[in-house]
């Protein structure tokens, strides 16, 4: 309890241990470029994922693992759960991105 590392930098849900990881779920879809008057930079900061994230600090017992380096808070876990299709739309949606894979291929 008595860990500065804690105190300066705790876990945003449980607020014992130290947050080592950050909520990657995505709150902002922002496609605009960023200008800046350096090419170099200019590319570094509009190429990649660009979204804005949710960036809660958490520690590891807290943060909901999704996958290689994704982590969500569970606040975004519970959206994200909620934010699954209905099996009717689910159809549609697996029909499209077979599209869309076998558009890649060709
Ligand atoms: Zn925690
Ligand atoms: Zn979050």
């Amino acid at each position: 309890m008595n860990n500065p590392r804690v105190f300066s930098n705790p876990c945003a849900i449980c607020r014992v241990r130290e947050a080592t990881k950050l909520c990657d779920y995505v709150t902002g879809y922002n496609n605009s470029p960023i200008f800046v008057n350096n090419y170099k930079k200019f590319v570094e900061l509009n190429s990649g994922c660009r979204h804005e994230t949710c960036d809660l600090p958490m520690c590891g017992e807290c943060a909901k693992q999704m996958g290689l380096n994704v982590d969500f808070c569970p606040h975004h876990y519970k959206l994200h759960i909620q934010a699954e299709l209905p099996a009717k739309l689910k159809q549609a949606q697996i029909r499209q991105k077979s599209k869309q894979y076998y558009e890649m291929e060709e």
